[in-house]
């Protein structure tokens, strides 16, 4: 596991607040794609942010974009490990705390499952804890994996999941149900104001090109004129969610008036198959690719589609990008990353 590791001094204020006083909202995975565009769209709001990442699985140039900001920190530390003291000394400025540290992605969360687990559980009271001493109001990021490969369609929040606690997800999908058992946990002793959101396929700019995700690798792929890779015979559905649409709900859950003591799901009900899918990345790069079957995952999910009615009724919330619009922003985010790459540009666009 990283060894936890303080890269930046804190930041210089802005605003006219005494340094000691300025409350902090702490983003645990910060650097990761759904992290960074959290951490901007805080900082946009006025908000003194410090984001803690191992760097496991975040893209490299994720953080100086964010670092540019006089309101951002970086601590590089591992919360399956004690959080750092330095961390826990700001325990008094801290006021809220969002937990998105873990790798999402099946071939990456498989890697090590052994992390992944302890991330998800022991990460996850790490950070509660530190709620619990800060007075903090804490969100977890949980997952749609949750509900495993479901037999009830489309998943509402009250169904309890069909989940293979033996098999190669397990590590994150039961991690993920017993970092929210923790939470309600905390919750319900009082501990900590808690708030749990189940997240649905994400996809967007700034997604990590080797993440091994379908949107990014087909578009990539599509990129690169390479054959594009459908698992199985690619009937299976999910929903994907635009980035912006999943941030502005992560906020209105966190400062939403209710007792929290309920998952909400956030995703976009707008359900396809993977071959649906890959017909819209064909169609943005303008010409046929050849496409390669390989085998399917084991436990994928068949299909996956969110119920967002209490989404809708809690916060007021839906997504709004179509996924027409959300793809074609994604693929040429990519393209120009692409062209940045091999201008000699490099990453490092935010
Ligand atoms: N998938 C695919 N080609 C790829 C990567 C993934 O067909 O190059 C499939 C994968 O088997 C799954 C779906 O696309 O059925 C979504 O996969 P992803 O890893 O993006 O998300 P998750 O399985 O976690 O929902």
């Amino acid at each position: 596991m990283t060894k936890p590791t303080i890269i930046t001094a804190l930041p210089q204020r802005r605003d006219t607040a005494p340094a000691s006083d300025r409350k902090l909202t702490v983003v645990a995975g910060g650097a990761g794609f759904i992290g960074s565009h959290l951490c901007r769209a805080l900082l946009g709001r006025g908000e003194a942010v410090l984001c803690l990442d191992n760097l496991q699985t975040a893209r490299p140039s994720n953080l100086p974009g964010l670092q540019a900001d006089p309101n951002f920190t970086f601590v590089r530390c591992d919360i399956a490990n004690p959080l750092p003291p330095d961390v826990l000394a700001l325990a008094p400025r801290i006021h809220r705390i969002y937990n998105l540290a873990c790798a999402a992605s099946p071939p990456l969360y498989q890697r090590d499952p052994e992390h992944t687990m302890l991330t998800n559980v022991v990460g996850t009271n790490h950070l509660l804890r530190l709620a619990e001493s800060a007075g903090a109001r804490f969100l977890l990021t949980s997952t749609s994996e949750v509900y495993g490969d479901p037999d009830i369609h489309p998943q509402a929040e009250d169904y309890r999941g069909n989940v293979n606690c033996t098999g190669p997800r397990a590590c994150y999908d039961e991690g993920k149900r017993a970092a929210e058992s923790l939470t309600f946990d905390y919750g319900r002793a009082g501990r900590a104001e808690v708030r749990v959101a189940r997240i649905f396929n994400t996809y967007g700019p700034q997604m990590d090109p080797a993440d091994g995700r379908v949107v990014s690798n087909l578009i990539c792929q599509a990129l690169r004129g390479d054959e594009l890779t459908i698992y199985g015979d690619g009937s299976q559905t999910r929903s994907f969610c635009y980035v912006s649409d999943l941030v502005a709900g992560l906020l209105a859950l966190m400062e939403a008036g209710f007792d929290g003591m309920e998952p909400v799901n956030l995703g976009n009900p707008g359900e396809l198959t993977v071959n649906e899918l890959l017909g819209h990345v064909i169609a943005l790069a303008g010409e046929p690719r050849q496409v390669v079957h390989r085998p399917l995952p084991v436990d994928d999910p068949r299909r996956r589609r969110p119920d967002i009615t209490r989404a809708r009724e809690l916060l007021g919330w839906e997504p709004l990008v179509p996924l027409s619009e959300g793809l074609a922003a994604t693929y040429a985010w990519f393209e120009e990353e692409m062209r940045c790459a091999e201008s000699g540009l490099g990453q490092g666009r935010s």
